[in-house]
This record gives structure tokens, sequence and C-alpha cells, in this order.
């Protein structure tokens, strides 16, 4: 059964583009000899190529290709064993012109289904819909490198009991603007447990109502951290139907530790089952009503995803670390977030990207449009205190020296 890569690249340098008839010529003839066929179409100062044959071959050409400095910016579109191959022979086809003239220059056969992937792929990559929405910001951008020693945490009082369960703090930052928008608390048990770890031995019931009187606690921690942001948490849909008041019940826990509905925001995982889908449209509806800010958590991790959000619109929508992860050389994954973020611009909707590791993720998150940010790259989550944030120095504005390594709290709003 053969294998079908597609890829698409960009050329590192204009000068390479001279080099470019002797790289094709070089290339098919390689090609030829290892039972490879296939396109590579040249628009401008971008490829993209449709390799078939043996898996083997096609996978050690593909590594060769991406480890060549002629290329850049190599994004691994679709690598999978098809039925048969979509091209007999090898084609290159040079296009300097895009629109159906353009188009007609590419073998792909009469006849197909509409459903062809490949025509898909090469239509959409003559549109531009493959190019960088950007100029490329340099990843090189320095962060303070990853050994440098970090700045300790704001210094802060112990947690009145550390029996309790605490929370662990971590920023969604704003770095365009230098800014900490909001500060998650993620809940831990006292020697760091996750929740599901602490709830264990409960009926469903208990567990639904521990959950939603533990915000309780996140609230007076915030409180004692003199928090100058907007404060997440993170509320199960099981938690908001556990009672019928549920959000008048948060809304009060918030009040008494002086925490107004509209700087908090509650997080609601999409993972979770959403098995009484009217009756939890009604208690984030009284959510809403009540002024807290809504955001759905861990976008694209589960599976209501696009449906739940055709049916719950949010504030915010947390696209889940693993869309995020290599964005920058992975195609499907580009091709979904650009899709989540059009649609959320549509609906007015601030997307969060979280999971943030790389600089290279950040360049292309940010390229694309996505201005907020939760990660190790920035901060890694804290027990009982704020975590010190780095920022890209490209960020760094006039008045940034060394000591704005740390959270400025008179740049948080
Ligand atoms: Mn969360
Ligand atoms: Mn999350």
């Amino acid at each position: 059964m053969p294998h079908q890569l597609i890829y698409r690249s960009r050329l590192a340098a204009p000068r390479h583009l001279a080099g470019v008839p002797q790289l094709v010529l070089h290339a098919g003839r390689r090609n030829e000899a290892l039972g490879i066929t296939g396109l590579l179409i040249r628009m401008g100062e971008y490829f993209l190529q449709v390799l078939e044959g043996p898996a083997s071959a096609v996978m050690a050409l593909y590594d060769a290709i991406a480890a060549d400095p002629r290329h850049t910016a190599v994004v691994l579109i679709r690598s999978e064993p098809v039925a048969r191959r979509r091209f007999q022979s090898w084609h290159y086809v040079p296009v300097d012109g895009k629109g159906a003239a353009a188009q007609a220059l590419v073998p792909l056969d009469a006849g197909d289904d509409d459903d062809d992937r490949v025509r898909g792929i090469v239509e959409s990559f003559m549109d531009g819909a493959w190019s960088d929405p950007s100029p490329a910001p340099s990843p090189s951008a320095a962060f303070v490198p990853r050994h440098a020693p970090a700045p300790g945490p704001v210094a802060l009082p112990p947690p009145t009991d550390a029996t309790e369960v605490r929370f662990a703090l971590q920023p969604i930052v704003e770095p365009g603007r230098r800014r900490v928008s909001s500060v998650e608390f993620l809940l831990r048990g006292p020697q760091g447990q996750a929740p599901t770890a602490l709830l264990q031995g409960l009926s469903e019931r208990q567990r639904h109502q521990q959950d939603l009187a533990w915000k309780a606690l996140a609230f007076a921690e915030a409180t004692r951290l003199d928090l100058p942001c907007r404060v997440a948490i993170n509320l199960s849909p099981g938690a908001l139907l556990s009672a019928p008041d549920a959000a008048r019940a948060l809304m009060a826990m918030a009040e008494a530790h002086g925490w107004a509905p509209g700087r908090v925001i509650v997080e609601i995982t999409e993972e979770e089952a959403i098995t009484q889908p009217d009756q939890f449209h009604l208690a984030v509806s009284d959510l809403k009503a009540a002024g807290f800010v809504t955001a759905i958590d861990d976008f694209g991790a589960g599976h209501a995803g696009l449906s739940l959000l055709a049916q719950f619109q949010p504030d915010k929508v947390k696209i889940d670390r693993m869309l995020v992860q290599d964005i920058h050389r992975t195609g499907p994954r580009q091709a979904i977030v650009r899709a989540v973020l059009d649609c959320c611009r549509r609906l007015g909707i601030t997307v969060v990207a979280e999971g943030i590791e790389s600089v290279e993720e950040l360049a292309w998150l940010q390229a694309a449009g996505v201005q907020r940010f939760q990660g190790l790259l920035f901060a890694r989550p804290l027990v009982g205190g704020m975590p010190p944030v780095r920022w890209p120095s490209s960020a760094v504005r006039r008045e940034a020296g060394p000591a704005l390594a740390g959270v400025q709290r008179s740049r948080v709003a």
C-alpha cells in the first residue's frame, strides 16, 4: 500500500530562487530512483509537495527535506497510507498567478470525486490558504534563557492551614501589552494531588457539592494574595447542575470575599460529558445573568467541541494544549486553530492558547492573531503565591529593565 505525504515549505532566502530549476531536476531524478511519484508546486517562495511511494522511502525523503537548510517553515499537512497513487509519475508546476488558469496546470485527473483531499489541499494552497499569516516574526526573539535563574516568587504570608486543599496559580498573559490578564486557580491537595484524587470515594453528588464548596477557598486565597487582576476558577458542569441555585451560591461566595462576578472567570471544561444540555444551558445562563465571565476550557480536547460552541457562546475559549503543541510545524493543527480563531472572531469571543511551551508556538499563534497565552513558557503553576512571569524581550518596552522579569503589579489591570 503506498504512503502519501503532503507538506508545504518556504525558501529560506530569496537568493535560493535561482537554484530552484537545478533543485527540481535533481529531485525528479532522485524520486524516480526511489520509486516516488508526486507533485511539486512552487508559488513564489512557497512550495507544496505531494510524495507517494513506499512508506520508508517517503518518510526518509521527508526527513531529509525537513533538514535541508534551503527550506524553512516546513509544515506537514498529511501523512498516511493511501489505497492507490494519485500521481503515476513526477510533476513540477511553477505557478506565477492565482485562479483557474493556474489550477489548470496541475495534473489532477478529471473525474475524481469532490471529496478528494489532495485536490482540496492543492486548491487551498493555490488560494494562499497555506501561506504564513504575516511575515514570520523571528522566533529568536529572546526569552530569558531557561537556565537563567528565575526571579523568586513574590513574598507572601503562609496560607492559614497547610492541611487544607490549596491552589496552584498560573497566569494568563497578554505579552503584546506585557500584562497579566487573569490568574487561574488550580486545585491541589496538601501533597499536590489533582482534584480527581481528592474526590475519590465520594458519591457523584458529594463530588459536585465539594467542587462547588472549594470555590469559596479560592476566593479567600485570591483576597489573601490581594491579586490585582481577574481570577479564573474551574467548575465542572456537574457542580453547576448539582444545586438549582449554584450560580447564586457561587456569587454569594465571591462577594463574601470582595470579588464582584465581573472579576471572576468561570471555566467549564469541554471534556466533561454534558448529559443534560437543557439544564446546563440554564445554569450557564444563570452564571451570565449573575455577571460572571464564562469560558470553555480545554477546547478541542473533548467530544463536544463545535457543537458545544454552537449552543453556548462563552466570553472566552481556551484552546487545549493538544492543539497548540508543535503548531508551527503541524498542518492539521494549524488548519483547525485558524478555523477556531475565525469562528471566535466572528462571534466576538476572546481566545486564549493554553500549554504554550516554545517560542516557535508563540510566534505562529501571535502571527495568526492570538493575543492571550498560558503555559510554561511564561509561568509555571505555583502553589500558594503568584509565580514570576517571563516576558519575551520583543515585548519589552523602553522602561523595561532586568527588574521587569517578575510580575509588575502596577501594569496589571
Ligand atoms: Mn482551566
Ligand atoms: Mn485548561
